[in-house]
């Protein structure tokens, strides 16, 4: 079977040089927010163009301590896409506060401007912009927009590690940037992980304060904080795998092309592809098929995995039915979620593998 994700065919000289940075922490005697964690916020602030890096525990909190340094809260509304991980929307109900959900472009499955600014009211204090399955697009034209509407952007970055836009990366755009390390994204660590980056000073002073229990210093707490703190574990394995993450987005890339090359089924749709080359580092390869369900048999039948991002819409989960949306609806949301497939692209897949997922893909039929 060819899987969505194989860590185990990652190279030797990776998992030896892991082997060698965990004995190091285990050695060091220190296993929470110390050298290796400031060390790794250091390098991943500096990759991605900005001043700070602040280690959190998780994707989501690395989101809601962005809107909590931002002051953004109880009273306020955050706009963001309905086809997202429902960690992003979590995370701003988290917050504290009122998550309101915009709809997409169907070519690219990226949030909506012209839906955003049907969702926006006085009481609007935030974007969170999802670069969802690795894409930027258009980061000027919503700089410029927040900036003349006066609303935060936040970038969830939770898959678009080092995507770039003019030759800016991901989260150096907004207010903050949000960023996770759950195992399967592009950066993964070991377990969870997260991180938020900013180029503003005192955001990044709050930030760093929320993460550890709203502390200025130990035991003296200016604000209700969070315990999201990173492991030194967690930050020197990253440490290790982020000497990779040029290599592995380029195979990625590499991977996505063929793709979007071979892939010929009059069935099946691929997303649009990028305007800009670097603007995408695929997380996720997503196709549309109006028939998925059959699809997805069919691919397994021929030994390949896949797997649907998200095949429910923010709007019909259960938590979410009666959050306020687009007047006009979120029925771009609703299609995607109904035929969105996502095929195998982690960097270690062989040539052989890519052919026969494309084989696989152009070989369904419905009879
Ligand atoms: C993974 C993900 C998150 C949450 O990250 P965790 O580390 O799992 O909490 C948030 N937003 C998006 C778009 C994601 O893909």
């Amino acid at each position: 079977m060819i899987l969505m994700n194989d860590f185990k065919t990652e190279p030797a000289e990776l998992r030896a040089a892991m082997l060698r940075a965990a004995q190091r922490v285990i050695e060091s005697g220190w296993y929470v927010l110390g050298n290796e964690v400031a060390q790794f916020e250091r390098l991943w602030a500096e990759k991605c163009g900005v001043s700070h890096g602040i280690g959190v525990a998780n994707g989501m909190d690395a989101i809601e301590i962005s809107l909590r340094a931002l002051n953004v809260g109880p009273g306020d509304e955050v706009v963001t896409t309905a086809m997202t991980a429902f960690a992003t929307v979590l995370a701003i109900h988290r917050s504290g506060a009122t998550p309101v959900l915009a709809d997409i472009d169907p070519d690219t499955a990226l949030l909506s401007l012209e839906s955003v600014k049907r969702c926006l009211g006085p009481r609007t204090k935030a974007i969170v912009l999802v670069h969802l399955y690795g894409q930027l697009a258009e980061m000027d034209a919503w700089v410029s927009f927040c900036d003349s509407h006066n609303i935060f952007l936040v970038e969830d970055c939770a898959q678009a590690h080092l995507a770039s836009w003019n030759g800016r990366f991901a989260g150096s755009f907004g207010a903050m940037g949000a960023f996770s390390f759950y195992p399967t994204k592009n950066l993964g660590a070991l377990g969870d992980g997260g991180m938020v980056v900013t180029t503003d000073d005192e955001y990044a002073v709050y930030a760093s304060k929320l993460r550890n229990y709203g502390q200025r210093q130990r035991y003296y707490h200016d604000h209700y904080g969070l315990n999201s703190r990173l492991d030194e574990m967690q930050a020197a394995l990253l440490m290790e795998r982020l000497r990779y993450l040029d290599q592995f987005t380029e195979s990625r890339r590499k991977i996505a092309l063929t793709y979007a090359k071979n892939i010929r089924q009059n069935r099946i749709e691929i997303l649009s592809t990028p305007t800009q080359q670097k603007s995408h580092v695929y997380h996720l390869f997503v196709i549309k098929c109006n028939e998925r369900e059959l699809l997805q048999a069919h691919l397994k039948s021929h030994g390949v995995d896949s797997l649907s991002h998200y095949p429910v819409s923010i709007h019909h989960q259960i938590p979410c039915i009666d959050l306020k949306k687009d007047p006009k609806g979120l029925g771009y949301c609703e299609e995607h979620a109904r035929t969105c497939l996502s095929l195998p692209i982690y960097p270690q897949m062989e040539n052989s593998d890519v052919e026969t997922v494309i084989n696989a893909v152009n070989s369904f039929r419905i009879d």
